[in-house]
């Protein structure tokens, strides 16, 4: 990429994985990192990160949002390379005390190892990094606690899943009852207003067209807005696909089993499909992974695909 700052590496990783972003202080040879992937992944991340770092020292751990997928290997991480871990000042207090009903872990039926927060960002704080400021800026709606970093001197944005190439995150509040495509829709503003120049998203490749990226996004949300139903829908099946996706295959009654234990789909079938029962529900999310491809069924093992 033309123009790209040659002191910011993405390491671009897939959906069950984060992107993570190293910002590097070559005065300093040091680094600090943005999200750490899944659990699962976490031995690979430390292994790219230490390759990445070229003989930099990794500073300061930074968090956009304690979803799995984005702060998973923040324990193995700081393991590694002793640097302290940000949080996003709303969730600090939960993480500091592993407080499984705030942090989002037991209701998606995801994983993360523990980890232990030395500090938190604030909307509105500036991260210096080398001759870089990044502007700290709220991004709730996928997230309510999720936050931006954006470089205004060169107009990268590390959006994480407040902004895709093509749409955006799940909507959690939303499958709880809680407002939240209001957010996504201020977020989405704010983000117009920024101007950006490049997209680091959470997941997928840089990308420069922001623009285009916002319209889609935009017409996405609309039409969630005027379907919510649709949007629970894909939630549900978000969810599934994650899951296979860190545990690549299991018997189908234990895909059930995990289903009737993981919060969010009781949330979600009791809101938005309390008119099917509930093992004929959960029985048409799975039919409709499998029909579409996404995941495959051998005998009684469904299997990702
Ligand atoms: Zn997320």
């Amino acid at each position: 990429m033309s123009g790209w700052p040659k002191d910011i590496h993405v390491l671009e990783r897939g959906w069950l994985s984060s992107n993570s972003i190293l910002l590097f202080d070559d005065f300093q040879r040091t680094a600090t990192l943005v999200d750490t992937g899944y659990v699962s992944h976490a031995e690979q991340t430390v292994a790219l990160v230490d390759q990445a770092l070229g003989g930099r020292r990794l500073i300061r751990i930074i968090n956009t949002h304690l979803h799995s997928d984005h702060c998973g290997g923040n324990a193995a991480l700081a393991g590694r390379f002793g640097a302290p871990i940000h949080v996003p000042v709303a969730e600090l207090e939960a993480a500091k005390a592993w407080d499984e009903d705030r942090l989002s872990f037991k209701s998606t039926g995801q994983r993360c190892a523990r980890f232990h927060p030395a500090g938190s960002l604030s909307p509105g704080e500036r991260v210096s990094v080398g001759g870089r400021r990044w502007d700290v800026l709220a991004a709730p709606g996928h997230d309510p606690h999720a936050l931006l970093l954006f470089d205004a001197r060169d107009g990268v944005l590390i959006a994480a899943d407040a902004l895709w190439e093509n749409g955006f995150g799940v909507v959690f509040p939303e499958l709880a009852g809680e407002p939240g495509f209001e957010e996504v829709r201020a977020t989405l503003s704010l983000i117009r207003s920024l101007n950006a120049r490049w997209v680091i998203p959470g997941h997928g490749s840089v990308f420069s067209d922001v623009g285009g990226a916002l319209d889609r996004a935009e017409a996405r949300l609309d039409s969630f807005e005027q379907d919510p139903v649709r949007h629970a829908w894909y939630a549900a099946k978000v969810l599934v696909k994650f899951h296979l996706l860190e545990v690549r295959h299991l018997p189908l009654a234990t895909l059930f089993q995990w289903l009737d234990q993981t919060p969010y789909f009781s949330l979600v079938h009791q809101r938005y499909f309390s008119h099917q029962p509930w093992p004929t529900w959960r029985a048409d999310v799975l039919e409709t992974l499998l029909k579409s491809g996404a995941l495959t069924r051998d005998a009684d093992l469904i299997v990702d695909a």
